[in-house]
């Protein structure tokens, strides 16, 4: 499966083997080196309906419409378990900077790509410092069993291994990136239905090691049910 640019696509966000998160997204540039997605500004979030296991039961995103504000590019190569982010803001879209966000290998599927993020994110300003962000959920996440101990390690490893990265300037992203506009010509229609559906065949995720949530929603368990049938 290869895209076009300008091809609407679903990027997910899988947990175990149902997804979290889902939303449309514009592709940029699909090449074997490189896939490059684009987040338009109102694309709006999908989760499944259910308990989720938050202190009111609601998904964390609930009452969050999508994206707000100018769009988000993202940046990512084949098997890297990062991709690169970047964002503008206000009529003049200057560039904020690059946000690293640590996430599984993208896979491919019939309608689009699945990843799992892994809590810990890298802010990168426009005069490149740089700070993690969120090392405190990825504790937390161990406690509610969905990354074990393992997990953890090696996402603060491969943490600081961008943070080496960073410090030797070896990015491999482009910096003309930072003047990269999106066609106004795209349009992102709706998700399509049974958007939810995960496909085990392909879906590495639903056979790596990490305890979903307690109280997944039944209605997106009794959807996996009856697609595998
Ligand atoms: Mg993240």
């Amino acid at each position: 499966m290869t895209w076009q640019p300008g091809d609407a696509i679903v990027r997910r966000e899988i947990v175990g083997d149902a997804p979290w998160l889902g939303w449309m997204v514009n592709v940029v540039e699909d090449s074997p080196n490189l896939l490059a997605i684009y987040s338009p500004p109102g694309s709006r979030f999908h989760f499944p309906p259910g308990d989720w296991p938050t202190p009111d039961g609601r998904h964390p995103w609930h009452g969050y419409q999508g994206w707000q504000g100018q769009g988000t590019l993202m940046l990512q190569r084949p098997m890297d378990r990062y991709a690169v982010w970047l964002f503008w803001d206000g009529p003049d879209r200057e560039f904020q900077g690059w946000y690293i966000n640590l996430e599984s290998p993208f896979t491919r599927t019939e309608i689009g790509i699945d990843t799992m993020d892994l809590e810990l994110d890298i802010v990168v300003a426009p005069d490149r410092s740089w700070s993690m962000k969120d090392v405190d959920l990825l504790w937390q996440r161990r406690q509610e069993g969905r990354f074990s101990l393992n997990d953890v390690r090696s996402i603060l490893d491969l943490g600081d291994g961008i943070g080496r990265m960073l410090d030797d300037g070896d990015w491999w992203w482009d910096d003309e990136w930072i003047g990269w506009e999106p066609d106004p010509a795209w349009a992102v229609p709706a998700i399509p239905r049974n958007w939810e559906l995960v496909d085990c065949a392909i879906q590495p995720t639903c056979e790596v090691n990490m305890s979903r949530p307690v109280s997944y929603p039944q209605r997106a368990r009794s959807r996996r049910a009856a697609f595998s049938r």
